[in-house]
Formats: C-alpha cells, sequence, structure tokens
C-alpha cells in the first residue's frame, strides 16, 4: 500500500512554508509592519465597535461595507474591489484563477522580478506553475529589456510588480512599466501597492488605461497587520470574474467592522502615523549611511541597505542584542551584502543604529 503522504502535491516535497523567524527578540525589525504610535482614539474607537459586535452569524458575505469604505477611499467603484485576508490570498486567488493552460502541457507562467515578494514564487510554484524571475537592475530598478525578453521567452498568465518593491523600497518606474503594459496586452499585470502609503506616487490609474492590469492594497503596512484585510482594484467584469475564486466568508465580522472604521474614521490616525515613519526613515537612512553603510533611497516603511561586513555577520549579531531585521544572504551573489530593516519607533530606530554601529 502507498503511504497517505504520496497523494500530495509533488511540490510540497521540496518546499517549506512561509515561516517568520521565530523567537524572543527585544524589537522585531524584520516585518514592515508600522510602529505601535496610534493615538488613546484609534483603541478607544476599535473597542467600543468590538464591545456591540455578535459573533452568531456569519459575516456579511460580499462585505459590502467595508467594499465601499475601500473604494471610497480609493476614489473607485464599489465594483471594482475585491477584497481578500490580506493582499496574500488574493495573490492566490490571482494564481488560481489565471490558469488556464496557453498550449496542452505547457504551465500557466509567472514572470516576477528577484529580488522581490516571496509569496508570489511560493504560491505560484505550489500550484505546479512555470515561475521566471527577472533580476532588477544594478540600482534595484525593473530591467526593461530582461522583462521584455523574458515575455517573448515565455508569455506570463501573470506578471508581478511590488511598486514599492519589497526588499528594495524602490517603485517601478511609471515610463518603464507603461511600456511593458502597454506591450503586453496578453498578459495580466498585478502591479502590488502594499507600500504604498509610504511613496511618492501610484499606479492605481494604471487599471483605468489598461484592461490588463489590477492593483493590489492592503491595510498591515499602515498599522493594522492583525486585521488581515487587503485589496484588489480591477475592471468590474474581471473583479466578477475573480469573486467567483474567493471563498464566501473570507473575512470575519471583526475584521470587516474595523476595517471599515479604520477607513472612514481613523484615516487621519493613519496619515500621521505614516508621516512619522516617513521622517524616521530619512533620519534613520542618514545615520546609517554615516556608518559607512550604503542605503537605497527608500519609498516604504524599511531600508535596504548594503553593509560593509557580509549580511549574515551583520544579521546575527543584531539578533545576538535582540534586534531581528531580514537578511537575504541565502540568496547568495548580490544579496549576500543586504538586509532589509523595517523603521520602527524612535526608540527602536536609535537603538538599531547604535547596535549596528557596533558592529561596523
Ligand atoms: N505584497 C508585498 C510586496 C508585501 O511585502 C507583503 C507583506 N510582506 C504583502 C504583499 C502581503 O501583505 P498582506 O499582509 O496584505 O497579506
Amino acid at each position: 500500500m502507498r503511504a497517505i503522504t504520496e497523494l500530495l502535491r509533488p511540490e510540497l516535497a521540496d518546499f517549506k512554508s512561509y515561516q517568520p523567524e521565530g523567537g524572543h527578540y527585544r524589537m522585531r525589525l524584520d516585518a514592515n509592519e508600522a510602529p505601535p504610535e496610534f493615538g488613546p482614539r484609534v483603541r478607544d474607537e476599535l473597542r467600543a465597535a468590538l464591545a456591540d459586535m455578535s459573533f452568531e452569524r456569519y459575516p456579511d458575505a460580499t462585505a459590502q461595507e467595508l467594499r465601499s469604505a475601500v473604494a471610497a477611499r480609493l476614489g473607485v467603484a464599489a465594483e471594482e474591489v475585491l477584497l481578500g485576508v490580506g493582499s496574500d490570498e488574493l495573490i492566490a486567488l490571482l494564481l488560481t484563477a489565471f490558469a488556464r493552460p496557453r498550449a496542452a502541457s505547457d504551465p500557466p507562467t509567472v514572470v516576477t522580478t528577484t529580488p522581490s515578494f516571496v509569496m508570489y514564487r511560493m504560491t505560484a510554484r505550489l500550484r505546479g506553475q512555470r515561475v521566471v524571475e527577472v533580476p532588477l537592475d544594478a540600482t534595484w530598478e525593473i530591467a526593461e529589456e530582461a522583462m521584455s525578453r523574458a515575455f517573448s521567452f515565455a508569455p506570463p498568465h501573470l506578471v508581478f510588480i511590488a511598486s514599492p518593491n519589497n526588499p528594495t523600497g524602490t517603485i517601478a518606474p511609471p515610463d518603464r512599466l507603461e511600456r511593458l503594459i502597454a506591450a503586453t496586452p496578453g498578459s495580466l499585470f498585478v502591479i502590488d501597492e502594499a507600500y504604498i502609503a509610504y511613496a511618492e506616487r501610484s499606479e492605481l490609474d494604471a487599471f483605468r488605461r489598461h484592461d490588463n492590469v489590477v492593483v493590489l492594497g492592503t491595510l498591515s503596512k499602515v498599522g493594522f497587520a492583525g486585521l488581515r484585510v487587503g485589496w484588489l482594484v480591477g475592471r468590474a467584469e474581471l473583479v466578477r470574474e475573480l469573486d467567483k475564486v474567493r471563498l464566501p466568508y473570507n473575512l470575519g465580522t471583526p475584521s470587516q467592522a474595523l476595517a471599515t472604521i479604520v477607513l472612514r474614521n481613523l484615516w487621519d490616525e493613519v496619515t500621521a502615523v505614516v508621516a512619522g515613519v516617513k521622517r524616521e526613515r530619512e533620519r534613520v537612512a542618514g545615520a546609517v549611511a554615516a556608518l559607512g553603510v550604503e542605503v537605497t533611497p527608500s519609498q516604504a516603511n524599511f531600508l535596504w541597505l548594503k553593509t560593509p561586513r557580509p549580511a549574515a555577520d551583520v544579521f546575527s549579531g543584531l539578533a545576538a542584542k535582540g534586534v531581528l531585521v531580514r537578511s537575504f544572504h541565502a540568496s547568495g551573489g548580490r544579496l549576500a551584502g543586504q538586509i532589509r530593516a523595517t523603521i520602527g519607533t524612535r526608540a527602536e530606530n536609535d537603538e538599531f543604529v547604535r547596535c549596528l554601529g557596533e558592529l561596523l
């Protein structure tokens, strides 16, 4: 008899699940969350809403209130919004939906950049899809020619572009992006704007100019990662099709209600925290540059740093001091010298700079 595990998808055999670093650290600057700096009004409003909430019934399957709150915040129509359990769920949902092989025995293909957010690659591979990762150029920006070549070599179903990009903090140059989108009408471009609150410009309107564009957003990076609320914005006819893949009650009652309050009543608090993080980002960038670290100009809530010592040593040195950042040394190559550090509270940032200085 065969072992039951032999019935599992073959992709699982050499797959590791996404595991946030465990262990206890004084400071976690590894997950690009916003620092806990909201005033009491946020806690009070959310607590009051929870006090009145009941849980016997399923949540609203269409999450009407939240969809209209997201739509109003973004200036789009509710029919152009699809909600997910974080943008992670929407990435998975896109990969499930856009999976018709272009030819028999030809797996659906995904193109993304490297380095970029790992879940594009992981979620696609888990579905048996082919993933092509095109290296960013020397300044960590999209390499237009190399992308075009990848598209002609294996026409992708989906192209994932994080802008600002995780882990580099760079945005996709609008002219390059526009040309790639226009030249590749047979592929859906997913512009992932998870960090857009910290950037100078958004490409949200691209979905109006092109029918092969959707844009992702999330509450996770602006103070509400715990709610697990993300959105996709796209043409209404596409959103209708994608909605067939969504599980009916994906967002629970608390997430729907609290996220609606955040978007409708508490956005000025969000904006204030974001502005503080942006100020700190520039302050920390200056301080670490003074230590001899090469800082990539960031449009996100984290810094992408090239350290004079190998990133593996800096990472473990910081960890030993109770400071957790992200290191990409396992990938080797030019990533072996890079770490990514989330902007935290002012005190955390000072401590990060101090610890980094001790190691360099
Ligand atoms: N996109 C990017 C570029 C990210 O960095 C992240 C979070 N690390 C996500 C999406 C997922 O965010 P969410 O919490 O909305 O699932």
